[in-house]
C-alpha cells in the first residue's frame, strides 16, 4: 500500500456503529424458503403461516382417567351416599369404536379418548373405588366436568404460528399438532470462516516464538453456530496476498456468509485481506467508531453458478464446490459452465485481534445471521446495570467492554485487561458493557447498559 493511500486512510472519518449495521442489514437479502421435515425444523426460521386444519382438538375427549357418565345419574353422589352404577365398556385412548352412553350406566374411560356419545360429564377415577364392572362414585359433577371440547383450544384455519418465527420446541408442537410433516423455513444458513496470518499455528501442534495459535477461526465458528449457522472453519491463510483470494474463491458456492479476520487493519503491507479485496471494488473497508472493532470490512461478492445448483436441495455444505466466476480483477471466465445464475455472497472483513473480531461478529455479523434468515431479532439481548467499579473510554468512539453481569443484582463488574487482544479476560465475561461515544469515563454506582453474551 503506498504512503498516499495511507494518508488518505489516516484522514478518513469514522463510522457510526448504527450507519455501518444500517449498510450491512440493507445489503443482505433473505435466503430462498425450503420445504425441511419437522424433525430438521427446531431453530429455524419459519416462512410461512401454519393454521390449524382442524379444530384443535379435533373431537370431545377425556381430560381424565374415570367414568363417563350423565349428569343425573350421579347428581345425589356424596361422600356419605355413594351411587354406583353398571360400567357397560372401556374406551381407551387412540379407541375410534362408536360408543353411546345410556342413562343409568356409566363407561370407563381414559384421558384422550373420545367421549361417548352422549356423555355429560368425567367424574375422576379419583372420585371412586375404580371398579370395572360396578363403579362406586362418591361425589358429583357438573356438566362438561373434566371434557375437552373440540376446538377447545383452536379453530380450523386460524393462524397458529407466524411466518418468521424462530423455531423453538413448542413451536414444533404445535406444527406437528396441526398435521404437518414438512414446513417452510430458511435454510441454515452456510458460513465459512477463514481465518489470515503468517503468526498462526493450529491448535494441537507446537508453536514457537513469534507465533501464536489460532483462536479466531474456532471462535467465530461456534459463534456463528450459536447464531444458528452450519459453520466451517477453514485452513490458515498465510499474509500473501496471491493466496487470500483463492482461499476465498473456494467457499464461494458452498457458503451464504464468508467471515475472515485480520489482515485489515489500519494499513500496510501485511493488511493482505484488505488489499486482495479491494480489487474487486464491492467491499467497503472502513474505519467505525467503536472500540475494540474499528476496522471493519463489509460487502458482496458476485459469484455465478451453475442455475441446476440454485436448488436449495444440497445444504450440507459437503458437496464439491461447482465453477465459478469471481467477478473483479481475479475473475476467471468459466466458458463451459451452463447458463449460470448471478448470488451475491456477503462477506465479512473482522480485524484480527480476537476480542476485536468477537465483538464485531456480535454487534454486526448475528444482525446479518438473522437479514439471511427474514429474522430481525438476533441481536444481542440489552439490559441495563449498575456498575461495580470505574471505566474508561475514548472519546467519539463506542466502546463495548467486557464485564461480568449479576442479573439478580443488575449489577455489572468491568473485567481488568481490555486489550483487544486479551483473549483470557474475553473468556470471563458473559456481558459486552456499552459506553457510548461521548462519554469518556463513568464511576461505581452509575447505570450502564450492557449486551448479555449467548449462553
Ligand atoms: P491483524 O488484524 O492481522 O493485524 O492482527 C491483529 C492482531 O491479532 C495481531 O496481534 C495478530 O497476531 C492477532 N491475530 C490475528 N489473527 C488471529 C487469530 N486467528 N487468532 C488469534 N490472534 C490473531
Ligand atoms: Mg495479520
Amino acid at each position: 500500500m503506498t504512503q498516499a493511500h495511507n494518508r488518505a486512510e489516516a484522514g478518513e472519518s469514522l463510522t457510526s456503529v448504527e450507519a455501518h449495521l444500517a449498510e450491512i442489514l440493507g445489503t443482505v437479502r433473505p435466503l430462498a424458503p425450503a420445504e425441511l421435515s419437522l424433525a430438521d425444523a427446531h431453530g429455524l426460521v419459519l416462512a410461512e403461516d401454519i393454521k390449524a386444519s382442524t379444530p384443535l382438538p379435533s373431537f370431545d375427549n377425556s381430560a381424565m382417567d374415570g367414568y363417563a357418565v350423565r349428569v343425573e345419574d350421579v347428581a345425589a353422589a356424596s361422600e356419605q351416599a355413594p351411587v354406583t352404577l353398571p360400567v357397560v365398556a372401556e374406551v381407551a385412548a387412540g379407541d375410534i369404536g362408536a360408543y353411546a352412553l345410556q342413562p343409568g350406566t356409566s363407561i370407563r374411560i381414559m384421558t384422550g379418548a373420545m367421549l361417548p356419545h352422549g356423555t355429560e360429564a368425567v367424574v375422576p377415577v379419583e372420585w371412586t373405588d375404580g371398579g370395572t364392572a360396578r363403579v362406586t362414585i362418591r361425589g358429583k359433577a357438573e356438566h362438561g366436568n373434566a371434557i375437552r371440547l373440540a376446538g377447545g383450544d383452536a379453530k380450523a384455519g386460524e393462524v397458529l404460528v407466524s411466518s418468521g418465527t424462530l423455531l423453538r420446541p413448542m413451536h414444533i408442537a404445535v406444527i406437528a399438532a396441526t398435521g404437518r410433516g414438512t414446513v417452510q423455513v430458511r435454510p441454515r444458513p452456510r458460513v465459512a470462516v477463514l481465518s489470515t496470518g503468517s503468526e498462526l499455528a493450529e491448535p494441537g501442534t507446537p508453536v514457537v516464538p513469534g507465533r501464536i495459535w489460532d483462536s479466531n477461526s474456532f471462535m467465530i465458528a461456534a459463534a456463528a453456530r450459536e447464531a444458528g449457522c452450519v459453520a466451517r472453519r477453514q485452513a490458515i491463510v498465510p499474509d500473501n496476498p496471491e493466496e487470500v483470494l483463492p482461499a476465498i474463491e473456494d467457499q464461494l458456492v458452498r457458503s451464504d456468509l464468508i467471515i475472515t479476520t485480520g489482515g485489515v487493519s489500519m494499513g500496510g503491507e501485511y493488511d493482505v485481506v484488505k488489499a486482495a479485496l479491494r480489487q474487486l471494488g464491492t467491499i467497503a473497508f472502513r474505519k467505525v467508531a467503536m472500540q475494540p472493532g474499528m476496522p471493519q470490512g463489509f460487502g458482496t461478492i458476485a459469484v455465478t453458478v451453475p442455475a441446476a445448483r440454485e436448488d436449495t436441495a444440497d445444504r450440507s455444505g459437503l458437496a464439491e464446490p461447482v465453477r465459478k466466476v469471481l467477478r473483479g480483477d481475479k475473475a476467471v471466465e468459466d466458458k463451459t459452465a451452463p447458463a449460470a445464475v448471478a448470488e451475491q455472497v456477503p462477506i465479512f472483513t473482522l480485524p484480527g485481534n480476537p476480542v476485536s473480531a468477537y465483538v464485531s461478529f456480535q454487534v454486526f455479523v448475528r444482525p446479518a445471521i438473522g437479514a439471511l434468515q427474514a429474522y430481525d431479532q438476533l441481536g444481542l439481548e440489552e439490559a441495563r446495570a449498575e456498575l461495580t467499579g470505574p471505566l474508561r473510554s475514548p472519546a467519539g468512539r463506542r466502546s463495548y467492554l467486557r464485564g461480568v453481569l449479576d442479573r439478580s443484582r443488575a449489577r455489572v463488574t468491568p473485567l481488568t485487561g481490555q486489550g483487544s487482544h486479551q483473549v483470557a479476560t474475553l473468556g470471563k465475561a458473559n456481558a459486552l458493557i456499552i459506553v457510548p461515544e461521548w462519554v469518556v469515563q463513568m464511576t461505581e454506582g452509575e447505570t450502564a447498559e450492557v449486551l448479555v453474551l449467548p449462553c
